[in-house]
This record gives structure tokens, sequence and C-alpha cells, in this order.
């Protein structure tokens, strides 16, 4: 894939990244956001897939979309004001798309997938209950040729540049280009450096990083894990794919998310095909619960995977071992 895809890819994660910030910002207090609220949220997904499908039409207009949002909510009358607000936040980024550009370019999100042919995934807002709690989400997108991903970037608009211990910048974008890395820079595009998993081979010596929401990954089952690793550090908590990005610069060895025992649920391929490909470029593997490789040429969901097991790749097999027999307790 030329360089040129990639740019533009990381351009557009940027300007949604500022749309997203802008939006966060605008929220006069941490209080007006209840959990019943989540209109700040629809206007950042909403302006931000306007923003990222707008900007990728530019650069070439045939590499459909598949993205979460429709435009039906904005063009109910009744939501007016919630369709005020989102032209308003993409008028800061992109002054020149009018309201009939914005409609039309969410609406270009409608892309099924599958196992032929290229297309963009893209999560316009992942991790909402981070961006609720103003804490860790993320701005994702992936180019996927023929069920293989190829290009991926993560906004991560309030992740430290250097380490989740703060300082410095804050804001940062991994991108990675099948065969080509895997790099991080600050959201301006300063500062970019390539990025390697850790080293570390001793499973006693990892970190891991797993959800805040114990409805997407189940801490009792990862807690076992971690005791069968003799892994002592305590978890790094965080929401979005913000966690396949700090496996991927090296401050955790492990992100682990397991279903818990009655679930069905099936992932969706734009919250791991980004994240996935900047594992595996700085290094690291990244499989299902039972050491499968992710599938993402069944269309909107990994369909056929359980859960996802990312790691630096030294202690891969180690840790799918103590996964599958926690997973195999009754
Ligand atoms: P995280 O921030 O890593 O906890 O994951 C956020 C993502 O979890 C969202 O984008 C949802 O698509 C996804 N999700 C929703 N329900 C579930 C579930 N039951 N199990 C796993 N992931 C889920
Ligand atoms: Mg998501």
């Amino acid at each position: 894939m030329e360089d040129k895809t990639l740019s533009a890819a990381v351009e557009a994660v940027g300007f949604a990244c500022a749309l997203s910030r802008g939006v966060r910002a605008a929220l006069v207090t941490d209080d007006t956001l209840t959990k019943k609220d989540r209109s700040p949220v629809t206007i950042a997904d909403l302006g931000v897939q306007a923003v990222i499908s707008h900007h990728l039409h530019q650069h070439n207009p045939d590499i459909p979309l598949m993205a979460e949002e429709e435009s039906a909510l904005l063009r109910d009358p009744a939501n007016a004001e919630l369709r005020k607000r989102v032209l308003e936040h993409v008028a800061r980024i992109a002054p020149a798309l009018d309201e009939t550009a914005v409609m039309a370019a969410i609406d270009r999100g409608h892309h099924q997938g599958g196992a032929a042919g290229r297309f963009w995934t893209m999560d316009p807002i992942d991790g909402t209950k981070g961006f609720i709690r103003n804490d860790q989400y993320a701005v994702a997108l992936a180019l996927i040729e023929d069920g293989v991903v190829q290009l991926g970037v993560l906004g991560c608009p309030s992740l430290p540049v250097e380490t989740m211990q703060g300082g410095g910048t804050t804001g940062a974008i991994f991108a990675a280009r099948r065969g080509g890395g895997a790099r991080l820079c600050a959201l301006d595009q300063s500062d970019a450096r390539v990025i390697h998993v850790s080293k570390v081979t001793e499973t006693a010596q990892a970190v891991i990083c797993q959800s805040v929401e114990t409805g997407h990954t189940s801490h009792g089952r990862s807690a076992r894990i971690a005791a069968k690793l003799r892994v002592t550090a305590p978890s790094l908590h965080m929401d979005s794919q913000c966690k396949y990005g700090v496996v991927a610069r090296g401050e955790a060895s492990v992100y682990m998310r397991l279903p818990s025992r009655a679930s069905v649920y099936e992932e969706m391929i734009w919250d791991h095909a980004a994240g996935c490909l900047i594992v595996e470029e700085a290094g690291g593997r990244v499989t299902d619960v039972n050491g499968k490789p992710l599938n993402f040429a069944l269309g909107r969901t990994l369909r056929d995977n359980t859960g996802v097991i990312a790691t630096n790749g030294h202690i891969h097999d180690q840790e799918i071992a103590a996964v599958r027999s926690v997973m195999a307790e009754a």
C-alpha cells in the first residue's frame, strides 16, 4: 500500500482527534455528562465519522467505508439541536463541509466488508465510556484488503505520548503499514518515532492491560491467569484500543480480552483491526483466546474468534496456555 494512503489516514485521524477534543472541551462541567445524556458521544461519533469519511473520499473515492453510524438520527426534525451541534463542531475542523456534505459523508459508511476487495473500517469514538469519564478513548481507522489489515491508525487524544505516568505531550497517534513497522507521534504529527513491543520474556515481569468495563472482559478470569503466570505488577485498566497502543510501545506486555462464561458476543472488526496491525508491526502477536489469528474477512464481526489476546510475542504461547487452562475451569 502506498504511503500516501497511510498519510491520508493519519491526517484524517488527526482532524478527528481535534474534533473529539473540541466536543469534550465544550462540555461546561463534567456533571452535564450524566449516564443518561449520551448526546456528547453522539455528536463526537457523527462529527468524527463525517470528517474522516469526507477526507478519505477526497483522497480516493473508490475505497468504500464500513462505519457504525448513519445520518437518519440527524435527519429527524426532532433532533434539530443535535444536528446543529454536529455541524458546528465539523465546521471548526473542516469549514468547507456544509450540511449536505456532512450527511453524505456520514452515509457513505455502509460497506459490509468480507473477503474480497479493499475497504476502510472505522470506529469514530472507540471507548465511549472513557470519553464520558474524560479518560481514554480512541479514533480507530484501518484499511483491509482481501481480508487482511494493511493499514492501521489509532488516534488517542487523551493518551500521553511518552508513558501513562504523564509528563510531556498528551494526545498520540499510532500508525502502521503491513511490513512497514509501527510508529507513534503527537496529534500534530511532531515527535514521530518507531515503536517496539517490550523485551520481557518472563511472564512474571509482564504488565497486563485490560478493559475498565467488566462487561467487556472477565476481570475474574484475568486475575486467575495473572496468578498462574506469577504476574506481580498491577493491571492497567483502560478503555478503547489505546490498550493496543500501550502494548505496541512496550509499556504493557499483554492485552487480554476474555469473554465471560455465558458470552455470545461477537467482536466488531473496527474494534480490533487498527490495534491488531499496530501491535504486530511493533513486533508483537495478536490472536484470540485459543491462539487463532483474528479473521477480518467475515464481514462486520470476528465471528470465527473468541476474545482477543495481544502480547509482545515473546510470552504469547505461555499466555495462551494460561488463558486456555483458566477458560477450561468449570
Ligand atoms: P473497551 O473500551 O476495550 O472496554 O471496549 C469498547 C468496545 O467494546 C466497544 O466499542 C464495543 O463495541 C465493545 N463491546 C460492547 N459490548 C461488548 C461485550 N459484551 N464484550 C466485549 N466487547 C463489547
Ligand atoms: Mg469501539
